[in-house]
């Protein structure tokens, strides 16, 4: 078979022996036992936008778009089953039918809930989680080809395993959701000055329901984004501002980003001239279309979970080593604040924290710019985000987590063979 995959950036890439698309749980289960009794491999894809080598494999290769859709609402509890493939701007709309939504969201609404969740995929907003903390039953074909569901109460001892598993403990067939009541929100985008955003950071994140704020290489502005429920009903002139916001900020930033891939040299003027034109505005709408930003520009990325004590003294060395290397990079740092969690491999475990998220547009340089960063979220405690790029070793790695072992019982319980790792994930879990 020809097939071949990459991912969103496309600097993973793959020749999957089969990729199959299931359109039922009982298919699902026949797969996995299958590749358990030749001895194969499977790896499942959502949406691809991993940058990390989650994905890759010369086996099997499973997606999930046929699983999709609503199985089962709850709207006086407040909770959805959904098949595992749904994506989750489909998703939003689905729940929105039913008068529901998800609390939080990411900065997209491409990925599936499954690969979303399996990699710890979070907002911002300190009384929130990331999205797998939404999770409060999930069912999995594990690597025995079994059909498992497991919550707080039922199979209790691999919840929070499965909450973030990065696909390791099975096939993920269903996941049930908590929800709130559909919502809207306003977001307002601002420019504000770098230190006065730091001394004040404690006042944004407690006064407003989501507060992030992006920091430009070698430019003083930074755009703050604050988004707060409101009442007002959104006005219906959605094609102008879709034009506004997605065609323009995406085609001038492209096109800025190209001129950058050619001339590296002018990349920091482009990103002073990027801050400039920091987009001010303010939008209203249903909570999952405020979310969920459009993103055509394609680049790598690496994000790192710092505890919040340490915030604010590795934003301010980064800032000094981008002066004293002069890193050509124009795409701006996005800083997001979430709460600490009970997830064994959730970067949030048990710390209240910042993520900071570094970018390169595809095709240009990213080392030394990465590595040197990463040196610094290291020697603050950093956890990388599964999703992103980060050159950390497996020994390296269970050192940051506490429930490290507890995980990994569950995982050669639930895949004894190991049917679901390939090289990538040996040497997470095997070295
Ligand atoms: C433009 C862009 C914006 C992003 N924004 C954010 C953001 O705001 N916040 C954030 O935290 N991250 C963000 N990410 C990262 C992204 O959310 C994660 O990498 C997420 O895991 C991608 O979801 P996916 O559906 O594409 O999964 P994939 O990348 O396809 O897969 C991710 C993992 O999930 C596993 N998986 C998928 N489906 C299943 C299943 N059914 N059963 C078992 N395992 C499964 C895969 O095997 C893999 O291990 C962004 C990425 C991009 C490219």
């Amino acid at each position: 078979m020809d097939y071949k995959w990459e991912n969103w950036s496309g600097m993973v890439q793959c020749q999957p022996k089969e990729f199959l698309a299931p359109k039922t749980e009982e298919e699902v289960v026949k797969i996995v036992q299958r590749a358990a009794n030749d001895r194969r491999k499977i790896r499942v894809v959502g949406s691809g936008h991993s940058f990390s080598h989650l994905v890759y494999t010369k086996d099997i290769l499973i997606n999930l778009d046929n699983l999709s859709g609503l199985v089962e609402v709850d709207r006086e509890k407040g909770e959805a089953t959904v098949w595992a493939g749904t994506k989750i701007k489909k998703l939003g709309e689905l729940l929105f039918e039913k008068g529901l939504a998800m609390e939080n969201m990411g900065d997209i609404d491409v990925q599936s809930i499954a690969g979303a969740t399996a990699t710890g995929t979070h907002g911002t907003g300190i009384t929130f989680g990331n999205i797998s903390t939404q999770i409060v039953g999930m069912t999995i074909v594990t690597g025995r080809g079994e059909v498992l569901y497991t919550s707080a109460t039922e199979n209790e001892k691999y919840f929070k395993a499965a909450q973030i598993s990065l696909g390791t403990l099975g096939v993920v067939t269903q996941i049930k959701l908590k929800l709130l009541p559909a919502y809207n929100l306003a977001i307002k985008l601002s420019k504000a000055k770098f230190d006065e955003t730091l001394e004040k950071l404690e006042y944004h994140n407690a006064n407003n329901r989501n507060f992030e704020f992006y920091n430009f290489p070698y430019s003083d502005i930074v755009q703050l984004r604050e988004t707060n429920l409101t009442e007002i009903q959104p006005k219906k002139d959605g094609m102008v501002r879709y034009f506004n916001d997605v065609f323009l900020e995406n085609a001038v930033f492209g096109a800025l980003s190209k001129f950058s891939k050619t001339f590296p040299r002018y990349s920091q003027t482009i990103s002073k001239i990027v801050a400039q034109g920091a987009v001010v505005t303010t939008k209203i709408n249903h909570s999952h279309h405020i979310f969920a930003t459009i993103r055509t520009v394609r680049f790598n990325e690496m994000e790192y979970n710092i505890p919040m004590e340490h915030y604010k003294e590795v934003v301010k060395i980064m800032r000094k080593r981008f002066d004293e290397h002069q890193y050509r990079v124009h795409f701006p740092i996005e800083n997001r604040f979430v709460q600490a969690d009970d997830i064994w491999l959730s970067p949030a475990y048990e710390r209240f924290s910042a993520y900071i998220a570094i970018h390169s547009y595809k095709g240009m340089a990213y080392e030394p710019y990465f590595s040197d960063m990463e040196a610094i979220f290291k020697e603050f405690g950093g956890r990388p985000h599964w999703g992103k790029m980060h050159n950390r070793s497996g020994a390296d790695l269970a050192s940051l987590y506490p429930k490290w072992n507890d995980f990994h019982q569950v995982r050669k319980e639930l895949d004894p063979e190991g049917i679901f790792l390939n090289d990538y994930l040996k040497g997470v879990f095997e070295s």
